[in-house]
């Protein structure tokens, strides 16, 4: 197979848009299968009390399970709740459970509360890793700024659909927020264009005006509306592995070879 760099230090990326079901999971998932399956080394981080990435990579839970909860609030090291996925050798995934919901209130009265997750990564030595990727929950609460203060880079995935920019004007104000009060190296390196439908107008005036505006971190690659993608996380799998001949499993290889390649280029917003 294809040869891909790794980094030359773990990037640490959220996925992060605080409108839900514009495919953050999903970009998630398969953006890490498919660095894995391309000798990377990554681990999810699941910071969604869905725990819809923990599901798609088949991660078995129960009310008892240890969790992403069990770092932020009780301290519990990532390695003790890190597990392996099954079948994506170079995959690890730290699951989320319920309990995570009322973490944010928890949160509120803890010291650092803003940087939980970043000690935990600090505590983790993140060198043994080329990637972590964040699932954020579709809110900017203190989960999302955990995230936020926890890593350098976020992507965002943006749904080629009307309203698509309608929000992301906050979600850039509050990375501008913990930029200049927490996290003075974060950046967004990437927007990824999903659930891209070609035989609609709107779709390519959408994906126009998302290039207009971001520029070169948009990536040349769009992923299709393909009804593989959506069915793979009820076999507790990313599209990658569920049908990788799929258009949707092709593309998600595509957006992580960009991702993988392109040199880290650095958007100051404004
Ligand atoms: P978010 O994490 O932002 O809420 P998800 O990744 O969970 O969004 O996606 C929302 C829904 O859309 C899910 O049911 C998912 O399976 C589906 N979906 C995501 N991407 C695609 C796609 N490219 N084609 C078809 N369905 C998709
Ligand atoms: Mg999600």
């Amino acid at each position: 197979g294809e040869t891909w760099p790794r980094p030359e230090r773990c990037r640490i990326i959220s996925v992060a848009n605080q409108k839900g079901g514009v495919g953050k999971t999903t970009t998630t998932v398969n953006l890490a299968v498919a660095l894995a399956m391309h000798n990377n080394r990554v681990l999810v981080v699941d910071l969604d009390p869905q725990g819809n990435a923990s599901t798609a990579l088949g991660m078995e839970r129960s009310p008892e399970s240890r969790s992403i909860y069990h770092c932020l609030v009780e301290d519990e090291e990532l390695r003790a709740l890190e597990r392996p996925v099954p079948g994506v050798p170079n995959l690890r995934c730290v699951p989320a459970t319920i309990d995570l919901a009322g973490a944010e209130i928890e949160l509120v009265s803890l010291v650092a509360r803003e940087s939980r997750l970043k000690r935990a990564f600090e505590a983790y030595d993140v060198s043994e890793l080329d990637y972590i990727l964040i699932d954020c929950p579709p809110s900017l609460g203190l989960l999302t700024v955990n995230a936020m203060v926890a890593c350098e880079e976020v992507l965002i995935p943006i749904q080629c659909e009307y309203y698509a920019l309608e929000g992301v004007g906050q979600l850039l104000k509050n990375i501008e927020l913990v930029k200049s009060h927490l996290n003075p190296g974060l950046f967004i390196s990437t927007v990824l264009l999903t659930m891209y439908d070609g035989r609609t107008r709107l779709a390519a005036q959408v994906a126009e005006e998302v290039r207009s505006h971001f520029g070169d971190v948009v990536l040349r690659t769009m992923i299709p509306r393909s009804v593989r993608v959506s069915e793979a996380p009820s076999y507790g799998q990313s599209v990658m592995t569920y049908d990788p001949g799929s258009s949707g499993a092709m593309a998600y290889l595509d957006a992580a070879r960009e991702l993988a390649f392109r040199a880290q280029s650095r958007v100051e917003n404004q």
